[in-house]
């Protein structure tokens, strides 16, 4: 029974991550590429509590990013803080995390930190601005929602840091988290000003119609360096719209068993989803 419940809800899943195996995801990537958008690969898992699993993450990236370089995929990886080691020890991520930037770097790659939950934050954002004085290859994910990031945002370009801007999916504390849709989304307008104003490289993570449109008379203003980047399975016409009028697009694209809590995130974040998932339940 088990089974059948969990492949009823793989199903769903399928939805938003490209199969259990790298090679489900680079073959997604290299139909993005094929479409002009580029790829951001993730091996989904977080909050690994064995040094074994994490250097089993380490290691899959490592193939990942030697694969993505001999079939010339126009992709990067994008990882996890507590995937590689940080709800552990941050002496473990850190080796971790350095071992493949070192990889990318000499494979002439590049790597995305994502920002997970607030316990995570003030580590994942230290760690970023040490890393960045090493490494020009590494970004990190800021998330809107949260009342600390112009502070980090300001840290970080103040640094010559690259920022991928993006509203945030946990479930966090008032206290700690702007919870109103307007509240986040004057935050996220606020901070994309800034970037554009300041960055030297960043992206605008979002599907929200109204703040990619703002991005694009920014745009026009400054003239920065940035790309739109958008999640797989989610608002796919408006990827190939940005690409076509110019812009540069990139797609997050992740893969692997430990799909339930990403799954959960998305469905959270977007009632309809609910339906999908009856629908699916359902036969549909
Ligand atoms: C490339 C990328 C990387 C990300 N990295 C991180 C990260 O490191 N840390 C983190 O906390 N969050 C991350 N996120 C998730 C992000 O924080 C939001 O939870 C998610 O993108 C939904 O917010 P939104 O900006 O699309 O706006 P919303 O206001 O949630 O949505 C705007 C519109 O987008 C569409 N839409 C949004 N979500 C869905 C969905 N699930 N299903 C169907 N339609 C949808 C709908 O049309 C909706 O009206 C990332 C998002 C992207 C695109």
């Amino acid at each position: 029974m088990a089974g059948l419940w969990s492949g009823l809800l793989f199903r769903i899943a399928k939805h938003w991550i490209a199969g259990e195996t790298y090679e489900h995801a680079i073959a997604r990537a290299k139909q993005s590429n094929g479409h002009e958008v580029h790829g951001i690969i993730n091996l989904l898992g977080e909050e690994t509590t064995s040094r074994e699993e994490a250097a089993a993450a380490t290691s899959e990236y490592a193939e990942i990013l030697k694969v993505l370089h001999a079939r010339k995929v126009q992709a990067c990886i994008s990882i996890k803080p507590t995937q590689l080691g940080l709800s552990i020890h941050k002496s473990l991520f850190k080796k971790n995390l350095s071992k493949i930037l070192s990889d990318a770097k000499s494979l002439g790659n590049s790597v995305w930190m994502d920002m997970e939950g607030s316990q995570y934050t003030a580590d994942t954002v230290d760690s970023y601005l040490e890393f960045l004085k090493k490494f020009d290859n590494l970004g990190v994910a800021i998330q809107a929602y949260m009342k600390r990031s112009e502070d980090d945002v300001t840290r970080i370009l103040e640094s010559g840091g690259v920022i991928r801007l993006c509203k945030g999916a946990y479930n966090e504390s008032s206290e700690i988290v702007y919870k109103r849709k307007k509240k986040i989304n004057e935050n996220f307008s606020n901070l994309m000003r800034m970037m554009f104003e300041r960055g030297r490289g960043f992206a605008i993570a979002t599907h929200d119609e109204n703040l990619i449109e703002e991005a694009t008379r920014l745009s026009n203003i400054h003239h920065a360096d940035f790309e739109f980047e958008m999640l797989m399975g989610i608002r796919d016409k408006k990827k190939l719209e940005l690409a076509h009028r110019g812009y540069r697009v990139s797609e997050y694209i992740p893969f692997g068993k430990s799909w339930w809590a990403y799954s959960v995130r998305r469905i959270r974040e977007h009632k309809s989803n609910i339906f999908l998932l009856a629908r699916s339940l359902l036969g549909g």
